[in-house]
């Protein structure tokens, strides 16, 4: 597995893969990586003939009160475990002035209105950075596929909206969240629980699952499959518990047949906020 930490680096190693006829699959991090990184890269694996992650910790996704300086950076060890799972081929771990050559950064990428729901309501300027970076990763690498986790399925929509309007040619896949055995969504951020809050976190899985059975069961009132939401939650610091349509992530008021909607749910730990999901077609 080869490491590379400049733009220069990687956009040479890509063309001389499809230069050989290989398709390249990114797999864009920030590192910390866990058994849920692993299966975007089992992922990766499947669809491409080489995988690229990414480890960078973007800094104009994290607001001025959030954890960037906090935020876990462990390179090496996260080396060591694409090292052992043996699917990954290359490691590129840009530096800031590779992303932002020019700081402070003034280019950035929006999707209007996606960003302004769920987390982008308690998150001002996340989306931005996110699909800023996303756009640059995919400038640098341009990968015939790039693979994120549904676990930030908001992500995942507002990053298919911008490939599909500025015309890149990646295709975007998602991959199941991936979870512990109590159904807790695996996330780098776990690690902040304290033993008592880990146990609890347990309610935000639960949340969804109701919200999704709910749904199947023939429940149409969103107002109703909310209130199930907030009942498991009950007891909790609740960010937001809330059913949006997934094409343009906006509340809905009545669920129609055939419609795709997404049971979403945010909760504060301590200094932790883990979110989760559940992506459900209204039958
Ligand atoms: P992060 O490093 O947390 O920014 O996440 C990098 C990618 O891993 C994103 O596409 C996430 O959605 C994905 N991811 C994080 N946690 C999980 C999980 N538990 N299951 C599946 N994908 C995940």
């Amino acid at each position: 597995m080869i490491q590379i930490e400049t733009k220069a680096d990687i956009q040479g190693r890509v063309r001389e893969w499809k230069r050989a006829g290989a398709t390249t699959a990114l797999v864009p991090t920030m590192g910390a990586l866990h058994e849920g990184h692993l299966a975007l890269v089992e992922c990766a694996a499947q669809e491409a003939d080489q995988v690229v992650v990414s480890i960078f910790v973007n800094p104009t996704q994290f607001g001025p009160n959030e954890d960037f300086d906090a935020y876990p950076r462990n390179v090496s060890s996260d080396v060591d475990m694409l090292k052992a799972q043996g699917l990954a081929s290359c490691v590129f771990a840009p530096g800031p002035s590779e992303v932002y050559p020019a700081w402070p950064n003034r280019t950035w990428v929006d999707v209007e209105g996606m960003d302004r729901t769920l987390c982008g309501a308690s998150r001002q300027g996340h989306f931005r950075g996110v699909v800023t970076v996303v756009a640059r990763l995919l400038a640098m690498v341009q990968p015939d596929v790039a693979v994120f986790g549904m676990k930030d399925a908001q992500q995942f929509f507002i990053l298919r909206r911008m490939t599909e309007d500025m015309g890149f040619a990646t295709r975007l896949v998602g991959v199941p969240t991936v979870r512990e055995q109590d159904g807790l969504a695996l996330s780098s951020r776990n690690r902040y629980l304290s033993e008592e809050d880990r146990y609890r976190a347990r309610a935000l899985y639960a949340a969804v699952q109701s919200a999704r059975a709910c749904i199947l069961g023939g429940e149409r009132r969103v107002d109703a499959i909310e209130r199930v939401m907030r009942q498991e939650l009950e007891g909790t610091r609740m960010d937001y518990a809330s059913i949006v349509d997934t094409s343009l992530l906006m509340p809905v008021n009545e669920l129609t047949s055939g419609m795709e909607v997404l049971a979403a749910v945010a909760v504060h730990f301590g200094s932790a906020r883990l979110i989760d999901n559940a992506l459900v077609t209204v039958p």
